[in-house]
């Protein structure tokens, strides 16, 4: 019996983005970082030929596929060396919440475009204050009359310039027991009160980063997602797809890494072969391949069982894919850069800017240790230790 990992459809699917992504390449990273701008052309190309929409519901312009054929699409964009960050939230977590538990008009409103790349949406929960415990945000949404009225802050949301909204994770009060529960807001980029600021990252993406304060930001009534009373069930639907994309953007990185790492050990020759020929440069290589190849079976995994509807299992496995992809992405990349010796370092071969951009999938969405402490927790039934 032969084991499918992938189906031929995929399989040509992988192949048909990895000539796309051979196309931009890295040298379209760096120009558009260079310039100040996003990666607009490829993100728009990749929507026309249908790759941004894969996952989306057929009857909304999207591809009726799931996760699976999604993160391939990230993983083989990063891996010719031009990954789509916004891929993560905009079709991912936006695209999936919308079609699971947006309203008729929600999805028809956003869903076509999300899925043929002509509109974006950002992604926002993390706060100043609250961190990793995201039980702490504070944003709240109050009524007033039919409108929403949105106060707060939040930090680190990728992508809001050039997204045409943001989905806000905020809280609303229950009108019976006073507590704040969480709620999702859709809030186009230009609303009166809705600033953003730049923050000044140290990272090499064509995707920036904003602190956003939320004055006042007054929303009509259908700006809530979904249901008032059922938020925590809403986000969590968009949080596995989100730790599976992110496992495929730390594998499509590890990958484009060891792969410039592999020809550079080829054709450098500072003895009698080639320094691919001494173990001491093969064998960190052939570790940090296997641990690439190990993360991306747990993300194929975690990506199967988000398709499969089986949240719970997914959400285990979405973890510990993430976990593992990230570790693996930050081996692959600091071995990648040590087998190039000095030209590890110059702009030229381009690896050193990638140290840094390897570890945000070691903390974000969710940290390493935070998903340690829901291993040692949830699955091995140890005490919780915060
Ligand atoms: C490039 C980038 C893009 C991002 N994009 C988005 C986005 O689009 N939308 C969005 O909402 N957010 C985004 N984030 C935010 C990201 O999700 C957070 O950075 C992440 O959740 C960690 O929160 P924090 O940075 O506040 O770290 P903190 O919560 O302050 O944690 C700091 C350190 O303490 C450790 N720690 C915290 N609590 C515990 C504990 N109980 N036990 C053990 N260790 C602990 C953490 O593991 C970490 O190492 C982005 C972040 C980055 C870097």
């Amino acid at each position: 019996m032969s084991v499918v990992i992938e189906t031929e459809e995929h399989k040509a699917l992988r192949e048909a983005v990895a000539a796309l992504g051979r196309r931009y390449g890295r040298a379209y990273v760096t120009r558009a970082m260079e310039e100040g701008k996003g990666p607009e052309e490829l993100w728009s190309e990749a929507g026309k030929l249908g790759y941004l929409g894969v996952s989306l519901p057929e009857e909304y312009g999207g591809g009726g596929g799931g996760i699976q054929e999604l993160s391939l699409v990230l993983e083989e964009l990063g891996a010719a060396g031009c990954p789509l960050l916004l891929l993560v939230v905009s079709p991912a977590i936006c695209g999936t919440i919308i079609a699971r538990y947006g309203t008729e008009e929600q999805k028809r409103e956003w869903l076509p475009g999300l899925a043929d790349g002509s509109r974006i949406m950002s992604f926002g929960i993390t706060e100043p204050d609250a961190g990793s415990n995201s039980h702490r945000i504070t944003t709240t949404a109050r009524r007033d009359g039919d409108q929403w009225v949105l106060n707060g802050r939040k930090v680190f949301i990728s992508g809001v310039d050039i997204s045409d909204a943001t989905l806000i994770v905020g809280r609303t009060e229950d009108a019976r027991t006073g507590k704040l529960k969480p709620a999702l807001f859709i809030v186009p980029r230009d609303t009166p009160g809705f600033h953003r600021t730049v923050l000044d990252m140290e990272l090499a993406a064509a995707e920036k980063q904003f602190e956003l304060v939320l004055d006042d930001v007054r929303l009509p009534a259908d700006a809530l997602v979904g249901d008032e009373d059922a938020g925590l069930l809403q986000l969590f639907a968009g949080l596995n797809p989100e730790r599976v994309m992110t496992a495929a953007f730390a594998v499509g990185m590890a990958r484009y890494a060891l792969a410039r790492a592999v020809e550079y050990a080829k054709e450098r020759q500072v003895w009698k072969a080639p320094i691919g020929a001494h173990q001491a440069i093969q064998h960190p290589l052939a570790v940090a391949h296997i641990e690439v190849e190990t993360a991306k079976l747990m993300m194929q995994k975690a990506a199967h069982l988000c398709d499969a509807g089986d949240d719970l299992a997914a959400g285990e496995a979405a973890n510990m894919a993430k976990y593992a992809a990230g570790e693996a992405c930050v081996k692959a990349v600091d071995t990648a850069v040590h087998t190039l010796g000095g030209n590890g370092l110059t702009k030229e071969f381009g690896l050193a800017s990638l140290v840094n951009a390897a570890r945000v999938a070691r903390i974000a969405p969710v940290s390493r240790e935070m998903i340690l402490n829901f291993v040692s927790h949830q699955t091995l039934g140890l005490p919780k230790s915060y």
